[in-house]
């Protein structure tokens, strides 16, 4: 297949030729019809993978030259650098087509935006907080706003952006397209499409490049997390087999409870990532481990993005990830550059549905290994784990028909009276006809007539 099997026009095949692109990557292959049907899309995929053309190929194909002022395509990005990088991609493909483009980030002078957002743009590409910010000084109207894109969105769920999407999802017209694309599913990630996407189409690249065949592939059914720990314990003794190790979990909370656990259990030989720790102590981490200081390091899908780290002796799946694409990009960890690698994955009950999944995904069954004997099955279960009370039949809340009446009494017909307006006085004047003041020196003269 080649970029003209797509229903392309003139000017973007004269960019890519340019370019020297012959033919679109996978994603690129499918994600050009379901995007330009104008559904909401949710991508997963890696950077690299050339997701940027995979959006903006069908909708530069779709834009329409216009001279109005207001953007009609919004990209969010998490960083300052992607805004930088989106942009350059999508000159470089809008080099035959009169389209205008600008990016937008925080840490810079904002007025120098609002005077090149108020020159008139097609395409926004922006950080979430600086685009809130210049929506909110007027400058920036989003009314017109038809396609949204919100590339990494993992990351960008990861950092904290949660509340600043919402806001700018509050200001933008109802109507509009949402493309997303993400290189990891995480629950917020999920969240966050159940409540803002209408029935998006998925389009799912596995990873490729990671030859299965380099990497052996383990898993242990384990009832629960202190088991769990009990089993990491009795495998991690073995230093030599075991000797760097990245443990993956699916959130923060849990790193830095299965961190304290190592921490207690192997004194000195771990480290931590994740979101919530400073960016100098997450370099730090991944220096220690990269040297060899610390054989164990436990992240999370999100931050172990881009860790190039030679020598994996083993990825420890600690739980089993909901979507397989997760499995598959914690796996190619280990086993890089013809080396073997490990894996191992461990699953509870309620998470046997993500294994036939990722077993589904890879075609094949992983093999199962029975827990060691000296391994102790542990009874006491995480705040995650217990079971969730639900109180049905609440003694304390009474049904209305018991309810009390209002604690004082009604009042009485007279003092129930309502203002009617107009004043007492003024009646009684008409009345009786006396001045209404004494000081009303006009009220005879205005009487005898
Ligand atoms: P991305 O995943 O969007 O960051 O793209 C990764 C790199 O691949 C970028 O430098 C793109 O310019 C390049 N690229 C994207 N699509 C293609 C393609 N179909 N053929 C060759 N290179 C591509």
């Amino acid at each position: 297949m080649t970029f003209q099997d797509l229903n392309l026009n003139t000017p973007l095949y004269n960019a890519l030729d340019d370019l020297g692109f012959t033919t679109p990557t996978p994603i690129q292959k499918e994600s050009f019809n379901v995007v330009a049907s104008g559904k909401d899309v949710v991508g997963i995929a890696q950077t690299g993978t050339g997701k940027t053309l995979a959006y903006m190929l069908p909708i530069l194909r779709n834009l329409k030259y216009s001279r109005q002022d207001n953007p009609r395509v919004l990209v969010l990005v998490p960083t300052r650098e992607l805004v930088v990088q989106v942009v350059s991609e999508i000159e470089k493909f809008s080099k035959y087509i009169n389209n205008r483009v600008l990016g937008v980030y925080g840490g810079t002078n904002i007025n120098t935006q609002k005077q090149a957002v108020a020159q008139g743009q097609d395409i926004i590409v922006a950080t979430p907080g600086r685009l809130y910010d210049l929506a909110v000084s007027r400058v920036l109207q989003l009314k017109s706003v038809q396609k949204l894109v919100i590339d990494e969105v993992d990351v960008m769920l990861d950092l904290g952006f949660r509340h600043q999407l919402m806001n700018i999802f509050d200001i933008l017209p109802q109507r509009r397209q949402n493309i997303m694309f993400s290189a990891t599913m995480t629950k917020d990630v999920d969240e966050l499409i159940s409540d803002f996407f209408i029935n998006p189409s998925k389009i799912s690249i596995a990873v490729s490049g990671t030859p299965l065949e380099n990497i052996k592939q383990e898993r242990y059914d384990v009832p629960n997390f202190y088991t769990k720990v009990n089993l990491l314990e009795h495998l991690l003794h073995d230093k030599e087999e075991f000797s760097r190790v990245l443990i993956f979990v699916a959130y923060k909370k849990m790193a830095d409870r299965l961190f304290n656990q190592l921490e207690e259990l192997f004194p000195s030989e771990s480290c931590v990532i994740h979101s919530n720790k400073t960016q100098n102590y997450r370099l730090r981490s991944i220096e220690q481990f990269r040297e060899g200081e610390h054989r164990l390091l436990v992240a999370t899908d999100v931050m172990a993005r881009g860790l190039d780290i030679e020598g994996v002796s083993h990825v420890i799946n600690f739980d089993t990830p909901d979507y397989p694409e997760n499995y598959m990009h914690r796996i190619g960890r280990t086993g890089r550059a013809e080396k073997q690698g490990h894996s191992i994955l461990l699953s509870t009950e309620k998470e046997q549905e993500g294994l036939e999944r990722i077993e589904a995904l890879m075609q094949m069954k992983i093999e199962t290994l029975e827990i060691p004997e000296n391994v102790q099955i542990s009874t006491e279960l995480i705040e995650e784990e217990r079971p969730q009370i639900k109180e049905r039949n609440n003694p304390t809340k009474r049904s209305d028909a018991n309810k009390p009446g209002p604690a004082f009494h009604e009042k009485s017909e007279k003092n129930s009276k309502t203002n009617l307006g107009g004043s007492y006085k003024f009646k009684m004047a008409a009345k009786y006809k006396k001045p209404k003041t004494r000081g009303d020196k006009n009220y005879n003269r205005r009487n005898k007539k």
